[in-house]
């Protein structure tokens, strides 16, 4: 990891935002096989603002800036990435006001949620952004993007990990990317947006944050995730005629700890008494399951259908309204910890940071 502080004008750090660049087509530059990540970024980032119109010049918070090394496509991030971000930032907290995580858009909503579960109780800011499109490309959405998050997070209103992207602030835990070619690739189907840049103006809507639901210092929760850095747990989407030895072969692997089903519509998975089967065996060994939606809005109500009548019963926790990456990154948070089996599902089934 290499650091480079720059905007050195504020003498305290405390007063400035750590910008944490991770890699991801914000940051890419043509190569011979493609766009591939590229550095030099505190530099880029530097001349990009430079650019500014004059009037925002002076709004800019100051901040310092670490670029990871080596710079990812945030395909291959991992919940081992994960916890480093929440390590670099838990180790600096003291120091900073705010934070700013520049992650590609492939994954970067897996990496807030986890994000939210590892530094639960946050008093600022930890604002993560991406762009459609390198920094350097024409009509590029990188600069845009990376001013309305240096915006958001030098707001001591807003006290929890949010995703800042097209204009729209969204919580972490909350956000999906929906779009693989739009500006606006993001967005929040169950939770309104947190803030939103409307001309000139970063306005936040604070009655949405969490700041009003958490109070105290933060308790920030540290975990190992490398005994869940290897697949351990999976996700696996339903489809017509799916077999009970299909999910079987995914669940019944000794590596499995836990496994997030995405179920059709309100719940409903084919009325098969083996498929049930093989879920109550994995669950009766203590492998952390629960189900959500297919459908990125609205929620799961298990028994609605007779067919999904019997999850709860075989040991299906509901994820509610949860988004994929939200329910993915619970569950490993979760299993990575040494709590008991009944504490996993009992906290599985709160709201830790407003997921659900
Ligand atoms: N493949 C890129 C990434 O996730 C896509 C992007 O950043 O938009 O790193």
């Amino acid at each position: 990891m290499s650091q480079a502080p720059l905007l050195a004008d504020t003498p305290h750090s405390h007063e400035r935002l750590l910008v944490i660049y991770t890699g991801g087509t914000i940051g890419m530059q043509p190569q011979a096989n493609g766009l591939a990540p590229a550095g030099d970024f505190a530099e880029r980032l530097a001349k990009a603002l430079s650019q500014l119109p004059l009037r925002d010049q002076p709004l800019l918070p100051a901040y310092d800036i670490i670029s990871y090394s080596p710079l990812i496509d945030s395909s291959a991030a991992t919940p081992l990435t994960w916890q480093q971000l929440a390590t670099d930032i838990a180790e600096r907290f003291d120091q900073y006001r705010g934070f700013v995580v520049i992650h590609g858009t492939d994954t970067l909503s897996w990496t807030a949620a986890s994000l939210a579960y590892q530094l639960q109780g946050l008093d600022r800011p930890v604002v993560l952004t991406g762009a459609m499109a390198p920094l350097e490309a024409p009509n590029s959405d990188a600069l845009d993007n990376l001013y309305g998050a240096l915006r958001f997070a030098a707001h001591p209103a807003l006290q929890e990990v949010a995703i800042y992207f097209a204009n729209r602030l969204l919580r972490g835990t909350r956000a999906i990317k929906q779009h693989s070619e739009a500006a606006d690739a993001f967005t929040s189907p169950n939770y309104p947006y947190l803030g939103e840049r409307i001309g000139d103006d970063f306005i936040l809507f604070p009655s949405r944050g969490l700041a009003y639901q958490q109070r105290g210092a933060p308790r920030f929760e540290r975990v190992d995730y490398r005994p869940v850095a290897q697949g351990e747990v999976v996700r696996i989407t339903l489809w017509p005629g799916m077999a009970a030895w299909q999910l079987d072969a995914w669940l019944s692997h000794p590596s499995i700890k836990g496994a997030l089903l995405q179920l059709w519509g309100a719940g409903n998975l084919p009325d098969d008494p083996a498929l049930l089967a093989v879920i109550a065996k994995a669950s009766g060994e203590g492998k952390l399951i629960a189900a959500i939606s297919q459908c990125s809005q609205g929620r799961v109500h298990m028994g609605a259908y007779a067919a999904g009548d019997g999850l709860t019963d075989a040991g299906v926790l509901s994820g509610d309204d949860m988004t994929p990456e939200a329910a993915y990154t619970k569950l490993v948070h979760l299993i990575a910890q040494p709590i008991s089996l009944e504490d996993r599902r009992r906290r599985f089934l709160m709201p830790l940071v407003g997921e659900r």
